[in-house]
């Protein structure tokens, strides 16, 4: 795909069609592209060899509690075992929560007070415990325990995201061992069913207990991370946006018959003609902080029609031909507006029979700053036909007449407070690589918080060459260079966010 290394954003002779094919767009600040030169400094101090222990002893741990979302896995006695290294270790008994709407399912909250004077909002750092289901006879090793083997460790959640549920709460004792005050509240979340199931927890903290989630902004390592080539870091992502995934249910129905006897009202035709209307169909087009930031940067390494359209887009008003033109390009066309497509059909009960209902899916991808509800009614009015009904499916396969009212908030620009100290420590371990903000078309737990109006990036310092993605996968594995360096990173990024 050529176009995605177009929107590689600093130039390192890196081919980003290589390093993702799902990538929805990456955007670079221009200031966050530094050179090699730039960052010649020295390695930052590394965890001492007990912290070490500590780190790989939680990490095992959380690997071998089984936290699917099935008969066989509680998110609950992973959080439990958390909390209980937390009592331990001395934090106060009012600053660590475990809470939840499920007795498997239950989060903990904990929070590393600032001393003295507080002006600043809390940081919360947002990690998710739950992993995706693995079968014994899949693998090569069994993945609830954690195999250490050829540089790597194995097992279920490796990857995603033990590893850095295991850095994050390391990162807390050692900082609350150091007698580390910060100058504003820290606060680390540990989740429920972010992978799946009915009891979302980052959904369910902010909007039962915001009191406890509440904070500037959220740093959420479940996405974001660097990208090795034979280990070579060649650039270091962080989600700084997302779009909002919502299903909607298409469906019409007729009293049927028989098909000897067909009749001009027929439910398959009904659903075709709304979904040729939504295969006509455009949403219009749009830009936010982070868009207009990439493009801006963009048009100025383009030549010819190619960066005089993306000129033309960023004019104000925006030359809608030019959009036109570029929206040729799938990648581009995300980028600038929602999307909806039909993505699964069902309809009718026998060959011979005129059929009573047709049903299809429509997946949209929803820009920041809409609401599943407005998109909603924007398919009922396209489709205008008062036949067919739209209703909103939600993660839980509950279908309902209407969608949420919740907007994802539009995104600021990336902030230096974030984006300084990010920078800098990652060039520190990985020096001369690219810092680049991208817009994510696929969904995290952050859309929670988004929608509540609590910016999130998404960063995991988790250096991973670009063919050994096994998230979700067979043998998810981490090598241990990548934990050490990560627990590292988290280390000093705690430390820069919460105030040396
Ligand atoms: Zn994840």
């Amino acid at each position: 795909m050529q176009a995605e290394s177009k929107l590689e954003a600093c130039s390192t002779g890196y081919n980003a069609a290589m390093h993702r094919t799902f990538v929805f767009s990456r955007i670079a600040a221009p200031a966050l592209c530094v050179g090699t030169a730039a960052f010649a400094q020295s390695p930052l101090p590394t965890a001492s060899a007990a912290d070490r222990a500590e780190a790989r002893e939680i990490f095992k741990q959380l690997i071998e509690i089984n936290t699917t979302d099935s008969p066989q896995g509680s998110v609950t006695a992973a959080t439990e075992a958390m909390q209980k290294r937390f009592l331990d270790a001395g934090f106060p008994a009012e600053d660590v929560h475990l809470l939840g709407p499920d007795a498997r399912k239950e989060n903990l909250v904990v929070r590393l007070r600032a001393a003295g004077p507080v002006t600043k909002k809390p940081v919360l750092f947002l990690c998710h415990m739950d992993v995706v289901q693995a079968l014994r006879s899949d693998w090569s090793t069994d993945p609830f325990e954690f195999v250490e083997k050829d540089g790597y460790y194995y097992g279920r959640g490796t990857q995603d995201m033990k590893n850095s549920d295991a850095a994050m709460v390391s990162t807390f004792l050692r900082l609350h061992r150091a007698g580390y005050k910060p100058r504003r509240d820290l606060i680390l979340a540990l989740t429920a069913d972010e992978e799946g199931g009915k009891f979302n927890g980052a959904s369910w903290l902010v909007r039962e207990h915001r009191e406890l989630v509440d904070a500037a902004y959220v740093i959420n390592p479940d996405s974001g991370g660097v990208e090795l080539d034979h280990g070579r870091a060649v650039v270091a992502d962080v989600e700084a946006t997302e779009k909002v995934y919502s299903d909607f249910r298409v469906t019409a129905t007729n009293r049927g018959g028989h098909s000897s006897l067909p009749r001009p009202d027929n439910a398959i035709y009904e659903l075709t003609t709304a979904l040729e209307k939504l295969a006509a169909f455009t949403f219009p087009f749009e830009l936010n902080e982070v868009t207009r930031t990439y493009f801006t940067n963009l048009a100025g390494r383009e030549s010819g029609q190619t960066a005089a359209d993306i000129r033309a887009i960023l004019a104000t008003p925006p030359d809608l031909a030019a959009a036109a033109r570029l929206s040729a390009e799938p990648s581009f066309n995300s980028n600038f507006r929602t999307t909806c497509v039909a993505t699964r059909l069902t309809a009718g009960h026998a060959n011979n029979a005129l059929p009573q209902t047709a049903q299809a899916n429509v997946n949209c991808r929803i820009f920041p700053g809409h609401s599943p509800e407005e998109i909603r009614r924007q398919l009922v009015a396209l489709f205008a036909d008062t036949g067919l009904t739209v209703k909103y499916l939600a993660d839980t396969g509950e279908l309902a007449e209407t969608a949420p009212e919740r907007k994802a908030m539009t995104p600021p620009p990336p902030i230096a407070e974030v984006f300084e100290p990010l920078t800098r420590l990652t060039q520190a371990i990985w020096p001369g690589t690219p810092v680049t903000a991208e817009m994510e078309n696929g969904a995290s737990d952050s859309i929670y918080f988004a929608q509540a109006g609590i910016p999130s990036y998404g960063y995991s310092a988790i250096a991973l060459e670009r063919d050994d993605e096994r998230a979700h996968g067979r043998d998810e594995r981490l090598p241990v260079d990548s934990y050490w360096k990560s627990l590292d990173f988290f280390y000093a990024f705690t430390r820069a966010l919460g105030g040396e």
